[in-house]
């Protein structure tokens, strides 16, 4: 089966670190900036690299990005570039276009020009950073909706050799452990006389107020 192609627009540190990542995951990857020098800095580590403006017509389409499964708009500051970088690809008719947003405001212009998804580095990472550092036990988490969350919680030495009955997070919070991840491998849809050891990582599922009092009593 053909990998696939991605096109990382803009290889600042967000981009170049993005572009990398697909590559080490065995993906095609195309980096384009208009710096020569962003460009020669990457070249050797991706499948083909380009100095070009992404917000040039001419130029976007001879470079046939229309075939690639996945173009992500990494442009940084220039509002501007990034728009117009994202119009571009989407007339293109490129499968998923990502871009990444500055601002609430340039987050829904690039909604509503029809890009696939935009991101916010560095709000969800802000986010995500102040979470774990309030919860210390809370290793990662993913947002399955507006409500609800699936979080891995990292068992404390206090509750070491408890079973799930014991913890009994469905009855006590609401939520469910859906996995324990152990050294010596992982428990999927574990059962009330499953222990829990120190360092073990549970897979939890609910409402976000389901999970974050579990989390409570983990911490
Ligand atoms: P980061 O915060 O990720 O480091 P930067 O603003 O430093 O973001 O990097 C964005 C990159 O996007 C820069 O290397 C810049 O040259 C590139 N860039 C900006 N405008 C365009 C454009 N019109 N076409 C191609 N690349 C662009």
């Amino acid at each position: 089966m053909k990998g696939k192609q991605y096109a990382v627009i803009g290889l600042g540190r967000f981009g170049s670190s993005l572009a990398s990542e697909l590559v080490s995951l065995g993906f095609e990857v195309l980096g384009i900036d208009k710096d020569e020098e962003s460009v020669d800095q990457m070249s050797e580590k991706l499948t083909h690299a380009v100095v070009a403006d992404a917000t040039d017509e001419e130029v976007v389409r001879s470079l046939g990005l229309r075939n690639f499964d996945c173009a992500i708009v990494a442009i940084g500051d220039d509002i501007q570039a990034s728009i117009l970088a994202a119009i571009l690809l989407k007339e293109l008719g490129v499968k998923m276009v990502v871009a990444k947003a500055l601002s609430e405001l340039h987050g829904k212009v690039l909604e509503k020009i029809g890009v696939d998804r935009v991101i916010f580095p560095e709000r969800d990472m802000g986010v995500r950073v102040a979470n774990q550092l309030a919860s210390p036990n809370l290793l990662d988490y993913i947002e399955l909706s507006h409500d609800y969350t699936i979080a891995e919680l990292a068992v404390p030495k206090r509750l070491s050799g408890s079973t799930l009955e014991d913890l009994n997070p469905r009855a006590r919070f609401g939520c469910s452990v859906v996995a324990i991840n152990k050294k010596g491998g992982v428990i999927i849809a574990p059962t009330a006389s499953d222990r829990v050891e120190e360092r073990d990582i549970m897979v939890v599922i609910g409402t976000n107020e389901q999970v974050e009092s579990f989390e409570h009593e983990v911490n």
